[in-house]
């Protein structure tokens, strides 16, 4: 039986909950560009973590708020929308055929995250990830569609994107249910490492407490 939506958003709260314990600040990595999944995301702002709590920590309920709207518009492209389904059929047996694909199966905290450092022109990379991954010969192009198998696809698009939009507002909802935990979780976890973290700053550097 297909588990409702709000089953779905509470059981992968309480997975990124069960996930949180393991965060720690040494474990962020450092990266100049800003996440585009996280920014100004509107599951975040529901969760009531859009600020003010570490990226890699955000990252992790984002990611695992849109692997949900992710399955429930493949979930409903397979039974609505037989072109797409098709399209996205074909377009997967081309990507198997690509072995390496270094942006897949990371954990949730990096999914999303560019692969590699931004280039240092005093230390230039003998290769990067992304080219790696980008390297492999492209699978064989998909024939030609017609005006009229473009235009039929165009509104099957458009009918999955309007399910995603309604899927990512239901969710965005039901995550407001959980903030309280979503806070307590953070309050427990996160926070008390953030202030010994920079406590120890503090020692490092002995310096006297700023007066402001
Ligand atoms: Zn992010």
């Amino acid at each position: 039986m297909e588990r409702s939506l709000e089953t779905t958003v509470a059981q992968a709260v309480d997975a990124w909950l069960r996930w949180l314990p393991r965060w720690h600040p040494s474990t962020h990595r450092g990266r100049t560009r800003v996440c585009r999944r996280c920014l100004g995301s509107p599951v975040l702002a529901a969760a009531g973590i859009a600020s003010d709590v570490p990226h890699a920590v955000q990252h992790g309920l984002a990611t695992r708020m849109k692997t949900i709207v992710d399955h429930a518009v493949a979930d409903y492209t397979e039974r609505n929308l037989p072109l797409l389904g098709a399209e996205l059929r074909d377009a997967d047996a081309r990507a198997a055929l690509t072995p390496y694909r270094p942006g897949e199966g990371l954990d949730p905290e990096f999914d999303g995250l560019q692969l590699d450092p931004d280039p240092d022109p005093e230390q230039p990379y003998l290769f990067t990830l992304a080219e790696l991954g980008s390297d492999r010969p492209a699978a064989a192009a998909p024939p030609p569609l017609s005006e009229e198998a473009k235009q039929a696809l165009r509104t099957e698009i458009g009918l999955a994107d309007a399910c995603a939009n309604e899927t990512g507002r239901r969710v965005c909802e039901i995550l407001i249910e959980h903030r309280v935990r979503i806070h307590d979780g953070i309050a427990r976890y996160v926070e008390p490492q953030i202030t010994a973290l920079l406590d120890d700053l503090a020692l490092e550097l002995d310096s006297p407490r700023s007066p402001w």
